[in-house]
């Protein structure tokens, strides 16, 4: 794996993280702390509000209280668009550009926002898919690709943009069974090569052997945090024991 990923920075806190869509509350006072170069795993039922909290913490829905903080500063103030500059987004669909190259849909951003010539953002492209094993598929076009490989170009579309965390929101969700575990390795790649994560999944051994801290959000909180092997092990909630007997 080529040295991209930052240890130093990509802290991020946020705190009583307040979110409603006309009266139905959906996030309902959230705290969550990821330290620098770890990974946190979201985990919970559907509709507790995990996608939410991704969208809120990267100012895609502007919190209605609450603050967040990248490396220590509070970012409500900055231009949205600086801040999700600052954050990879992986998503459970890949959306990429079906009509340009594998590369050109990694080179893109780098070139459009980061004001690189056309070589360099080549270049860097090309560095990137290198890292997610896809050198190789750089001229084809995304629908010559597999679910998995097309997942792994949108991850270094994401790693191109030199974020200092990455959000994964149910980024295998949509595969098929057999592509799973080559989308999984190379999470589990870039969280061992410090890159600081937040991954929202259904994946519990994913959770279980990759992340420092697991989150157990139901009902727009967070019910229970804490080390996987605590959390799995030993849930202090009924509501906790009930979702892990159903998806365990
Ligand atoms: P999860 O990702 O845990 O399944 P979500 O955060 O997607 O949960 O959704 C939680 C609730 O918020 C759902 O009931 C959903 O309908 C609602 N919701 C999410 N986004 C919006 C939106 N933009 N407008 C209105 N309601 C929304
Ligand atoms: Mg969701």
């Amino acid at each position: 794996m080529t040295d991209t990923t930052a240890t130093e920075s990509g802290t991020l806190t946020g705190t009583g993280l307040h979110k409603a869509f006309g009266r139905n509350k959906i996030l309902r006072g959230v705290d969550i702390h990821v330290a620098a170069g770890t990974t946190t795993s979201v985990i919970g039922p559907s509709g507790s509000g995990k996608s939410t909290l991704l969208r809120v913490l990267n100012r895609l829905h502007e919190p209605d209280a609450g603050d967040i903080l990248l490396d220590g500063r509070s970012v409500l103030s900055d231009d949205p668009d600086e801040l999700r500059q600052r954050i990879g987004m992986v998503f459970q669909q890949f959306n990429l550009f079906p009509h340009r190259t594998v590369v050109d849909n990694v080179a893109l951003g780098p070139r459009k926002l980061k004001g690189l010539s056309k070589e360099e953002a080549r270049e860097l492209a090309l560095d990137h898919l290198d890292q997610v094993g896809l050198r190789a598929k750089a001229d084809s076009r995304p629908g010559n690709l597999s679910g998995g490989q097309q997942q792994r170009v949108a991850i270094a579309r994401a790693l191109a943009m030199k974020p200092e965390i990455m959000f994964f929101d149910e980024a295998t969700s949509a595969l098929d069974p057999e592509l799973v575990k080559g989308v999984l390795a190379l999470m589990a790649d870039l969280a061992s090569a410090g890159m600081s994560m937040i991954v929202v999944t259904h994946e519990m051994g994913f959770s279980r052997s990759v992340a420092d801290t697991v989150v157990f959000m139901d009902g727009g909180v967070v019910v229970e945090t804490g080390e996987p092997e605590a959390l799995f092990e030993n849930p202090q909630t009924e509501r906790l024991q009930a979702f892990l007997s159903e998806v365990l």
